[in-house]
């Protein structure tokens, strides 16, 4: 399973949040966050992740909790 991270240093710039509303939304903080885990070879999401100024956005394997 792969997940979509918004790393610390977002500086809020609404890009990701314009281009792909699917996968991100501004939290209490006026900072990104992702919202979805689906989709995520969609052209929009790719946009996004080039768009970010400050390259947090990453698509990461995501860890399965060993229960
Ligand atoms: S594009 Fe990057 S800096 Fe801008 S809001 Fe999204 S994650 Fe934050």
């Amino acid at each position: 399973m792969k997940q979509v991270v918004v790393h610390d240093g977002c500086i809020g710039c609404g890009a990701c949040v314009g281009i792909d509303p699917e996968h991100f939304d501004f939290n209490e903080d006026g900072l990104s966050h992702p919202i979805s885990e689906e989709n995520l070879e969609s052209d929009a999401l790719k946009s996004a992740i080039e768009s970010c100024p400050v390259g947090v956005i990453q698509i990461e394997e995501k860890e399965e909790s060993a229960e």
